[in-house]
């Protein structure tokens, strides 16, 4: 790789955490000990893996983490129960059903039930409404990972900028998309359905690939000294490969999110100090 700046993850992370671990002691001391409830739906074992990977940074940073696996028989019922539950229950302070569900789980009929104050990843509907509004209550983690590295010193403002974004699910592509365009940049959202992909990308001054397909966005698709964010994350042979091919993409682009230590480990820092915030919110 030659060229472009490798903005990594880690550092980024690591002050995220810092800031998270200091104020969930400050809870501590007074007795609250911030709770993540995770709920994974039956067979999703990349969800649970997932969830345990998060529960590891979680008790370093004094959050704690509970991961419930959600039967599959009567999915979407027995999901809305668990959901009920954690609401009700003033000891968790943030909610997540992770996500995709397996078969049998209505995801958008699932996610009503997450109230708005635990939603630390904005899935619910209420949470998306008020991203697309512009004002966000808590921002979804991915989304809001894609937009702290854009903010790192050195770094083009956002405001006015091409923006394209690839993909364009409810998880990330959209959120990045309504989040991008509050920071005034100008933004077109792309999906598999549109035409002159590439020629689109070439007029981006910072574009995100969140495509789920390894190493799809090329050198020829990028406009030389660009911003490039990798949201990807696919499993080949056991190691992780982003959306990006990093090698082309290095000698073209002028920035360059690493897959992995870039956008994956943001996500999680991010979604633990929400944990944090919402219990903050809960004292006051
Ligand atoms: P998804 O639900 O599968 O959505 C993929 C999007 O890419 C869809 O909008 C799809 O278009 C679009 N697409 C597929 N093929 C395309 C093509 N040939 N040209 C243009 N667009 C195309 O995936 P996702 O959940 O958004 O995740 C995207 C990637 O991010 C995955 O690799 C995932 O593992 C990763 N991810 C990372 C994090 C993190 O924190 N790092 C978190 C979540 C996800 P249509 O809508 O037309 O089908």
């Amino acid at each position: 790789m030659a060229g472009a700046r490798i903005l990594e993850g880690r550092p980024i992370a690591d002050r995220i955490r810092n800031d998270t671990a200091n104020r969930a002691a400050v809870l501590r001391e007074a007795a609250i000990v911030p709770h993540l409830s995770i709920f994974v739906g039956e067979g999703d074992a990349e969800g649970a893996y997932y969830g345990d990977a998060l529960r590891k940074v979680g008790s370093r940073v004094g959050v704690e983490v509970s991961i419930d696996t959600v039967s599959a028989a009567e999915g979407t019922r027995s999901m809305i129960a668990a959901l009920t539950g954690a609401a009700a229950n003033h000891k968790v302070h943030g909610i997540i059903v992770q996500r995709p569900l397996p078969r049998g789980f209505d995801i958008y009929e699932i996610n009503r039930h997450i109230p708005a104050a635990k939603d630390v990843d904005a899935a619910s509907p209420i949470s998306f409404g008020w991203l697309a509004q512009g004002v966000p209550h808590f921002a979804p983690a991915t989304a809001a990972a894609v937009i702290q590295m854009l903010r790192e010193p050195g770094l083009p403002q956002l405001a006015g900028t091409r923006s394209v974004v690839i993909g364009r699910s409810a998880v990330v592509g959209r959120p990045v998309a309504y989040m991008l365009t509050s920071a005034d940049a100008t933004v077109t959202l792309c999906h598999s359905r549109t035409r002159d992909l590439e020629m689109i990308c070439r007029s981006a001054d910072i574009l995100v690939a969140a495509v789920g397909k390894p190493r799809f966005v090329n050198a020829g698709m990028l406009k030389r000294g660009s911003v490039v964010v990798d949201v990807g994350t696919n499993l080949i042979d056991g190691k992780v490969i982003g959306d990006v091919d990093a090698d082309s993409v290095a000698q073209i682009a002028g920035v360059l999110t690493p897959v992995p230590g870039g956008v994956g480990v943001v996500t999680t820092s991010i979604l633990l100090r929400n944990v944090v915030a919402a219990a903050e919110h809960g004292t006051i």
